[in-house]
């Protein structure tokens, strides 16, 4: 049989994931020649064998990859025989192309944790334990390629013991760049302000109720026993947050499984490479200090996912208190000196480390419905992975929201964006998106001359895409971006109809819109219906829903209004509501809203379920944990098609919870007709706008959709009246996706060289 050589290249996440050992063991088993090579575009296989012998290599190759692994492109190329007598891995060399997708951080594996578990093994209770398939990845890489010395190990050389497994290629930890031990690795460190050390992981300061802060993966939590009622009131204390629920972490699934019910595919996220923290319902309100997640019956719940974290727990503690160090919605912080200042009197002690965190990134927030996952923030486990385009586009950066920033850059048939960067009108937030994005462009090797934009002149992303000089800018509405974004991760090219329902969003007319019906394709949305605009009296009554409240009774009803507001506003002072009446008679700092959040806001405060708000959306969940799911009766709405875009009259909705009141309905029957009503309401707008159009497929997005009870009614409903549903999976609902939209957007905008169709600038 003669032997001829191929050329086989392996592009997508190839490195850091044990591919090569992978190769070098498929290459012994088939007895083929040659070598294999990490470069700039992905792994380069040279085999030399029988074609048959080839053909069964390379069918194994792409049938089996590590878990980790993520094949997006393979070729191979005929070659000249070299006459190579053994198979070998060859040194990386760096290509002029980076095509190599750079993996996230992954949870640790089965087989280091037996080695952290086990006391007769070198790495016994060793927290940076890790191997090819598992540990840092994202958090500690600094450039391409995935070499150590271009990451933050660069710091600690390999001892002899772990050199040799590094370079075995049959060992674990062949080419396993983070590979350490405790004789070569990063050491923690616990401490006390007053700079004394402590052995040992912080158990029995636990037990005591103190609060430790910990320096994790991308970046430091504070931590302390869920079971303490004193700590948590401590921690809530301290850090300044009355209500803002808390995460867990469960010792492990049983833990979880006794404070939360738990679902097969639930089970599964939990323990996916990405750990993500997994909203879940608990199984009773009375197990946990109520201070953990004020007014909810949900949890969120992660694993232990370093060596670090299993290391916190014992016998005792099984449950865990670990939400993100920061500074009033200010970045994670990351670094050692900077936790010793900021954390002061907040954390009682420091478990600290030296191992640097490169690239900050928070916990990912998940959660599972009906069966299916959704990700409401995506960070830590999932970035930098890309999410699919439905074509190829030019390198086009779309710069997302204001709160829950992330940035987006595409390169190829793929869209990348950044971990969860905040509010970005937070100064420190801000310097995190001015610093990442080069970071992404350096990771890409692309530099984008395309730029997207929401259109809210005072974003701070606006801001800085306007300034910057020699792109291509295109501004795109933001509920158009969110409508885009869901189609962009369904690979959608086709026309739809989309109902969009947020908080805030910049309108082509200079309102604030948020319950939106569009109808066209990313580049042509047609805005076909809204909620009937409200005046909405100042930024304040984001978070003060009584304001809204007030704001809809009078709006709606006038001095009968009044009356209702003196009766069901009992804390919205006298004083304040003459002032409003006056702002809202002159129209005097207000700007008209159709925001379904707002709407959300205004019920909820009515109902006295919520009348102060301190976290996006928290009036609506307050509002959907309360409500009854069962109701069958709806209230009364106005669908106004005489004027276009045709208009959602919401005061049935208002005379229906005031009648509920005077009649002392329970409240869960109100919130639950609430939900109903909203549903059935968006059902008939798009009936109405499929007979129009003839689209039978409805998109949703927005953050709303995050509200599990009406996301699950109207989903229903609109199946079982034939449409098509499609709805976020990939990227977050809320404006964490946006970014994702901006560039599809852009690139129907490039790709057809329209401008000002719908509202997108196109400016040179
Ligand atoms: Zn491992
Ligand atoms: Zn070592
Ligand atoms: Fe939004």
């Amino acid at each position: 049989m003669e032997t001829v050589a191929r050329e086989i290249r392996i592009e997508g996440v190839v490195q850091g994931v044990g591919f090569r050992p992978f190769v070098f063991r498929l290459a012994h088993e088939y007895g083929i020649k040659g070598w294999v090579l990490n470069s700039s575009e992905g792994v380069t296989i040279w085999a030399e064998a029988t074609e048959e012998r080839i053909a069964a290599f390379y069918e194994a190759l792409l049938a089996n990859p590590p878990k980790l692994a993520m094949i997006v492109h393979h070729y191979q190329t005929p070659r000249q025989v070299q006459g190579f007598d053994h198979f070998f891995i060859k040194h990386s060399e760096a290509g002029d192309r980076r095509d190599v997708l750079i993996s996230p951080d992954v949870s640790i594996c089965d087989d280091c944790y037996q080695e952290i578990m086990d006391p007769s093994d070198r790495r016994y209770r060793y927290p940076f334990t890790n191997c090819t398939n598992c540990g840092p990845r994202f958090t500690i890489i600094m450039d391409v390629p995935y070499d150590r010395i271009k990451t933050t190990m660069r710091d600690f050389p390999m001892c002899p013991v772990c050199q040799r497994e590094f370079d075995d290629p049959l060992h674990r930890r062949f080419h396993a760049q983070p590979n350490a031990c405790p004789d070569c690795g990063p050491q923690v460190t616990l401490r006390d302000l007053e700079g004394n050390v402590y052995s040992g992981f912080g158990h029995e300061f636990f037990k005591k109720a103190k609060i430790i802060a910990v320096k994790g993966l991308g970046g430091f939590h504070l931590v302390c026993d869920a079971t303490r009622r004193d700590a948590v009131v401590a921690l809530r204390r301290r850090k300044i947050r009355e209500f803002k629920p808390f995460a867990v972490m469960c010792r492990n699934l049983q833990v979880a499984e006794k404070y939360c019910y738990v679902s097969p595919e639930e089970a599964a996220l939990l323990e996916s490479p990405a750990h993500p923290i997994v909203i879940l319902d608990r199984r009773r309100q009375d197990d946990l200090p109520p201070e953990i997640a004020p007014g909810i019956k949900t949890l969120g719940v992660m694993l232990p996912y370093t060596p670090l974290h299993h290391l916190l727990f014992d016998d005792d503690l099984e449950i865990l208190i670990m939400t993100s160090a920061n500074i009033s919605d200010d970045p994670l912080i990351i670094d050692n000196d900077e936790a010793l200042i900021k954390l002061k009197g907040i954390a009682d002690y420091f478990l600290m480390h030296n191992r640097q965190i490169y690239n900050r990134c928070d916990d990912s927030l998940a959660a599972v419905v009906d069966g299916e996952v959704q990700i409401y923030r995506r960070a830590r486990g999932y970035v930098p992975l890309p999410v699919d385009l439905p074509y190829e586009v030019p390198v086009i950066l779309g710069c997302g929201g204001e709160l829950k920033n992330t940035f987006c850059m595409t390169k190829g048939k793929s869209a990348f964006l950044s971990q969860h960067l905040g509010d970005i009108n937070h100064y420190g937030n801000y310097q995190q998106f001015l610093y990442t994005i080069p970071r992404f462009e350096k990771m890409l090797d692309v530099k984008p001359e395309i730029i997207a934009y929401d259109l809210h002149p005072d974003y701070m992303a606006t801001r800085w895409a306007k300034s910057q000089e020699g792109m291509t800018k295109i501004g795109v509405q933001h509920h158009h971006a969110h409508m885009a974004s869901c189609m962009a991760e369904n690979l959608v090219t086709e026309p739809a109809l989309g109902v969009i329902c947020d908080g805030t969003g910049y309108g082509l007319d200079g309102a604030i819109w948020g319950f939106e019906f569009f109808a066209g394709t990313p580049a042509h949305l047609e805005r076909m219906a809204h909620l009937a605009y409200m005046p909405l009296p100042g930024e304040i009554t984001i978070k003060r829903p009584t304001r809204m409240a007030f704001t809809y009774l009078y709006e709606l009803f006038g001095d009968v209004g009044l009356k209702y507001a003196k009766k069901y506003l009992p804390t919205l002072p006298e004083e304040e509501q003459r002032v409003l009446i006056r702002q809202l008679e002159n129209r005097f700092n207000t700007v008209l809203t159709s925001s379904a959040g707002r709407l959300f806001d205004g019920i909820s405060a009515l109902l006295g379920i919520c009348t102060r708000v301190q976290y996006e959306g928290q009036a609506a969940i307050e509002m959907e944990t309360i409500s009854d799911p069962e109701v069958q009766e709806i209230y009364s709405f106005e669908f106004n098609k005489q004027v276009k875009p045709y208009q959602l009259g919401v005061r049935g909705i208002w005379e229906g919870v005031l009648r509920d009141l005077e009649s002392g309905t329970p409240t869960a029957i109100s919130a639950g007709r609430f939900h109903l009503t909203l549903a059935a309401m968006m059902e008939e707008v798009l009936k109405e706008l499929r007979g129009e159009t003839g689209l039978n497929l409805v998109v949703l997005s927005g953050g709303v959709f995050q509200n599990k009870l009406l996301f699950r009614l109207l989903r229903k409903r609109l199946t079982e009246a034939g449409f098509r549903v499609i709805y976020h999976r990939k990227v977050p609902t809320n404006d964490g996706g946006i970014s994702l939209g901006q560039v599809y957007i852009a690139s129907e905008v490039i790709k057809e060289n329209v401008s000002c169709h719908t509202g997108q600038n196109h400016e040179n």
